[in-house]
């Protein structure tokens, strides 16, 4: 493999780099205190000791209680659990609203849900990618099980407004659930004040490794476990702990904490840099998304009459590393589905580009990435079958 530490990464909303700081608390996890947390003998409780810590520490960046964290696998893990879990809570609830901009965690299920006779609506979007709260509102009623909303959005890092619906679901005896993905360590969440049910979580998206997440479960909010066998995780999620994994993303949670406010001026600083440098130097540069409400380090990008693909390439020639919101199946360019909620023209909808960014990224960084980004516009214009040179 290459020398991965010239890379510029832009691609933070995809997985991060893991903290340093966050291996050396993991490690002896893996080498020295290998025993299992649900051990009755010493050396598996001392590991209990720290798996407990973790819960501490992951609780406290989210205004929760350590007894409402449940540890999972990963993101996809706790969204599907709490979707479900509601479902089965009252069986006489058959529908299930969410919105057209969520990740494939949540509409991959809600695509099954639907194939299992289950009512699932989908609230539109505007073009700047906001919820329409009116066609909420109506499709919230008396038989909805849950309404799941995103906190951030991956894609353009639009913040929604989910205390406020979280309201609007309990006034109907529905749960309320969150994909806080890409929120959790970007903005300050104080579920304390929150009258949230469910909130889902990922490590590798704040510099903990893969393969871990959490789910936050309200006190008091019916839960029906998803990993059925053991008694892990109070007796809600079974399967033996990944030990490691927890330590790394409490320590990871709690670093978090001590980088939000840099990471909601300094970040986002760089990221307004970007931003404003690509608009001023690349003429038919859009930005998608709500700029008044937005995850500090996300920016998207639509460039008009360029294949988004093709940036990332030529970006990818300078060890740049960003993403486009399409995904190559079966041999077509799918444009992003968050996009086209948004109702992107055709145009700006294949061009599009998201920088997504961490503290570890530098100014010089974001100058370099600008100061390539007007060439490689102008070129792929030059030779764009659309003729445009605009
Ligand atoms: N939800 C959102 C908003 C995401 O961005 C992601 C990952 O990209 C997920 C869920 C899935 O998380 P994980 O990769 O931990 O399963």
């Amino acid at each position: 493999m290459e020398k991965a530490d010239s890379v510029i990464y832009l691609d933070n909303n995809a997985t991060t780099k893991v903290d340093p700081a966050v291996v050396d608390v993991m490690t002896p996890f893996l080498t020295e205190w290998y025993g299992n947390a649900s051990s009755v003998h010493s050396f598996g409780g001392q590991v209990r000791q720290h798996v407990e810590k973790a819960r501490e520490q992951a609780a406290a960046l989210v205004g929760a209680r350590p007894e409402e964290i449940i540890f999972t696998s990963c993101g996809t893990e706790s969204d599907n659990a709490a979707i479900l879990s509601a479902l089965e809570n009252d069986i006489r609830r058959r529908k299930v609203v969410t919105s057209r901009v969520e990740h494939p965690a949540v509409l991959g299920l809600c695509k099954v849900l639907q194939q299992r006779g289950y009512h699932v609506e989908f609230v539109p979007v505007n073009r700047r990618g906001q919820l329409c709260m009116d066609t909420l509102v109506q499709m919230i009623t008396d038989d909805t099980a849950v309404v799941s909303i995103m906190w951030g959005n991956n894609e353009t890092g639009n913040i929604y407004p989910v205390y406020e619906i979280a309201e609007i679901a309990h006034q109907h005896g529905a749960l309320f659930h969150t994909d806080a993905v890409q929120a959790v360590g970007k903005v300050p969440i104080d579920l304390g004040r929150a009258d949230i049910d469910f909130l889902s979580l990922s490590g590798h998206k704040l510099h903990a490794p893969k393969g871990v997440g959490a789910m936050y479960v309200k006190k008091g909010t019916p839960f029906n476990q998803f990993l059925i066998g053991g008694h892990q995780e109070f007796g809600l999620r079974a399967g033996t702990e990944n030990v490691p994994g927890i330590i790394a993303l409490g320590q990871a949670m709690e670093t978090a904490g001590e980088y939000i406010e840099q990471e909601n001026t300094e970040m986002a600083r760089l990221r307004d840099r970007l931003e404003q440098g690509i608009l001023r130097t690349c003429p038919g540069a859009r930005v998608n998304g709500n700029p008044l409400s937005r995850l500090p380090n996300t920016t998207n990008i639509s460039f008009e009459y360029i294949e988004g693909e093709s940036i990332l390439l030529m970006l990818d020639q300078f060890n740049v590393a960003a993403s486009s919101g399409s995904a190559c199946t079966s041999g077509s360019l799918e444009p992003s589905h968050v996009l086209r909620a948004m109702g992107l023209a055709e145009t700006l909808l294949h061009g599009s580009v998201r920088f997504s960014l961490s503290r570890y990224n530098t100014e010089e960084e974001i100058d370099f990435v600008i100061e390539k980004m007007a060439p490689i516009i102008k070129r792929l214009r030059e030779i764009s079958p659309f003729g445009h040179d605009s």
